[in-house]
């Protein structure tokens, strides 16, 4: 795409999850200082204030995706960081019986080309990278019975904040609309629509069941149903939400929304026993408070109650409470030069349901390039990297990693 920020920009997915736990903020580093400077530049919805984003419990932090787009590239010219967008990583040059990645090739308005490197870091949300390597995965609905469903996101105009109530998952509006014939799917989960500006908003809403997102048919329907699916939400919330009577659609996102994917298998497969257990870890390189999150795999009485129950109880960790992400589920298991960072980290499916969204994501991606740089320094390889020093240097760089013993070697 010609931007970054992937589905924060991208994918209109304007809201971060929670950066807080109801105590402190868990999210430092890069992420930290990009939401400040969000806020300072008034691209975070304007109800927004410090107090709130670095603290508060299962807060989300609505932001406008143009603003994040200009931050991003503000903050790669400061730091020289050379970008080619538009370009498409289409094949690897990798010998997976020795963890190593030779080269890529990538695809773009000039052509085809190959780039070597010493380090490579898949971000790719889908784990292509890893897939062209040859790395070994796990794959929504291959290696698991369903697909966690995907949303095409959108931006309305026309709101008015000052009367703006948001309508989503359990309001009797929404059963009334179902029952009224709006929708063409009768889908009661709703996350809904947050203001980003004084009328601008969000919409986080109409699930695509079923769609495969690493099959490009697939991905196809799910454009065109999504766009079809947007117009429904938009007469819904002119009828109900107040604010929205004169709202306008500006525009769906030009990139699927995917919750679910490709998880590779890394040196250590984070799972819900660690989760529930809150269990911190020598290596983390990030601390998380947000809940499973799997949203219903249909519209069945029995997978809505499945995921609010989840949502809302059995997962839930409690105010103050974090629980460890670990160096080594970004290291493709077996791999030397190889590491991945967000959505396609190494978990288990319920884990995946707490850490693919975007806080995490990001600290995932700078300790990703943080352990690269050092591979390149020291001769380290990605599965054998000093997580000690690695853990010091996110530290010495506004990381939050509160364990109190650190270790020379990585989970396994
Ligand atoms: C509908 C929806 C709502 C969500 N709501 C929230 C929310 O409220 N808050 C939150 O924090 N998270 C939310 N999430 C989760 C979150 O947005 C994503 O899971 C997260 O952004 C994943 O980050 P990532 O870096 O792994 O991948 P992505 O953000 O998807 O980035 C992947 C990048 O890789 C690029 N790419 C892909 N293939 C190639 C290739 N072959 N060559 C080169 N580049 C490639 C893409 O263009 C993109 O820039 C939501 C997700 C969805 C789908």
């Amino acid at each position: 795409m010609g931007c970054l920020g992937g589905m924060g920009t991208s994918g209109l997915v304007s809201a971060f999850d929670p950066l807080a736990n109801g105590k402190e903020m868990l999210v430092g580093g890069i992420m930290r200082a990009i939401v400040f400077k969000l806020y300072d530049r008034g691209f975070l919805s304007p109800r927004e204030k410090p107090e709130i984003f670095t603290k508060k419990y299962m807060h989300w932090t609505p932001f406008q995706a143009e603003g994040y787009k200009l931050v991003l590239d503000e903050l790669v010219e400061e730091a020289g960081v050379e970008v080619r967008f538009f370009t498409k990583v289409i094949d690897a040059d990798a010998e997976p019986s020795h963890g190593f990645v030779n080269g890529l090739i990538i695809q773009n308005v000039e052509g085809l080309c190959f780039v070597k490197g010493r380090t490579f870091i898949d971000c790719t949300g889908d784990a292509i990278l890893s897939d062209l390597c040859g790395v070994e995965y796990r794959e929504a609905g291959k290696d698991t019975p369903r697909i966690m469903p995907a949303t095409l996101c959108s931006y309305f105009s026309n709101l008015d904040k000052s009367k703006y109530r948001n309508v989503h998952t359990g309001d009797p509006r929404l059963q009334q609309a179902i029952d009224e014939g709006m929708f063409t799917q009768k889908d009661r989960h709703l996350p809904g629509m947050s203001m980003v500006s004084d009328t601008l908003g969000y919409l986080n809403g109409g699930h695509l069941y079923d769609l495969n997102a690493v099959n490009v048919k697939s991905l196809t329907e799910g454009m065109m149903k999504g766009r079809k699916i947007v117009r429904e939400y938009l007469a819904f919330y002119k009828k109900y939400a107040p604010g929205c009577e004169n709202a306008e659609l500006v525009c769906t996102a030009p990139v699927m929304g995917v919750r679910e994917s490709r998880r590779i298998v890394g040196e250590y497969e984070l799972n819900y026993e660690d989760y529930i257990a809150r269990r911190e870890f020598p290596d983390q390189i990030g601390v998380f408070n947000k809940t499973v999150d799997i949203h219903a795999y249909d519209t069945s009485d029995k997978e809505f109650y499945r995921y609010l129950k989840e949502y809302e109880h059995t997962a839930k960790l409690n105010p103050g409470e974090y629980f460890g992400i670990p160096y080594s589920i970004l290291v493709p298991k077996g791999w030397k030069n190889l590491w991945v960072a967000g959505r396609c980290a190494s978990s288990d499916l319920r884990v995946h349901g707490s850490i693919r969204v975007q806080p995490a994501a990001s600290m995932m991606g700078q300790a990703a390039g943080t352990a690269a740089v050092q591979s390149i320094k020291t001769g380290q390889a990605a599965n054998d990297l000093n997580t000690e020093t690695l853990v010091t240097s996110l530290r010495d760089a506004g990381a939050f990693l509160p364990q109190k013993t650190l270790s020379a070697k990585m989970t396994r």
